[in-house]
């Protein structure tokens, strides 16, 4: 069983349909219920396996019994892809402490939090993998984008950490550093780049790709199933970029 976090859009529920389609019983953590219904509702109309679980990922309690009420409903944790994340906006001189709070929460505690109420579980299961959200935000500066730069090296930070730590039980820990994906995420950022008009900040944002386009989510979900799988056995704490060639310049 693959359990994903953040799962009810974007690239977690690109993940979530890519991971069922190769056979894996999905369970779906989102902080929106209805949007993790809707992608389990995806997935069992193309005759997968999939459970929702409503959860928010930076508070403990919620994440230890969303984890094992996935047990409980789908057998064995292999996998944890800990995705679920939020953006922040301004730059040092001017982004909210909230801001700062909320980010830190979400995508660093969040991916601490699961992380520790899966060990167990993986464990007992033989070992496993478990594949964390970074960004390229947490490798390079993105303009005002402080608290969310920061957020992000943390995650790349403690995938390295998690791994080195883990390995004598098994359990693989590896990072994906995607570049700019269109999601629901991402919009708001990038009509403000076009000062409210989103063709305009597609397009100042493109230009920053050398492969000249943005991501797909599927194209980052195909690199999570990767690392999640068995093909990646001898990669542990790897920082994985898939970001059409932006951190390469
Ligand atoms: P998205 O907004 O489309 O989906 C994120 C999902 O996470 C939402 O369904 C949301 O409800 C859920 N979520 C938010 N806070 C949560 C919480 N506290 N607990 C549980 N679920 C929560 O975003 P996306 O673009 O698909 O991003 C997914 C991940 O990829 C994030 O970690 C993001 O930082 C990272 N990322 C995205 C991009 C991009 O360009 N879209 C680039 C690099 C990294």
């Amino acid at each position: 069983m693959a359990l994903i976090t953040g799962a009810g859009s974007g690239i977690g529920r690109a993940a979530a349909e890519l991971f069922a389609a190769e056979g894996a019983a999905v369970a779906v953590v989102d902080l929106v219920t209805e949007a993790a219904e809707e992608t389990v509702g995806k997935i069992t109309a193309g005759g997968g396996r999939a459970v929702a679980l409503a959860a928010n990922v930076a508070v403990a309690e919620e994440v230890e019994s969303a984890v094992a009420r996935a047990v409980g409903e789908l057998g064995r944790l292999d996998v944890v892809y800990n995705n679920a994340g939020v953006n922040s906006s301004g730059s040092v001189a001017d982004a909210t402490e909230d801001d700062w709070d909320r980010c830190f929460a979400v995508n660093a505690k969040g991916t601490f939090l699961c992380s520790r109420a899966a060990v167990p579980y993986l464990e007992s299961a033989g070992g496993g993998a478990i594949v964390n959200q970074g960004s390229v935000a947490g490798l390079v500066a993105v303009p005002n984008f402080a608290a969310y730069c920061a957020a992000k090296g943390a995650v790349v930070a403690l995938t390295r950490s998690m791994a080195i730590d883990l390995a004598a039980r098994r359990i693989r820990v590896n990072a994906i550093c995607p570049g700019t994906v269109f999601t629901p995420l991402m919009e708001p950022m990038l009509r403000a780049r076009g000062d409210g008009d989103l063709e305009a900040g597609l397009a100042k944002t493109v230009v920053k790709y050398p492969i000249g386009r943005l991501g797909t989510p599927e194209e980052i979900a195909r690199v999570a199933l990767f690392l999640a799988s068995d093909e990646a056995s001898f990669m542990t704490g790897s920082i994985v970029t898939a970001d059409g060639g932006m951190t390469a310049q």
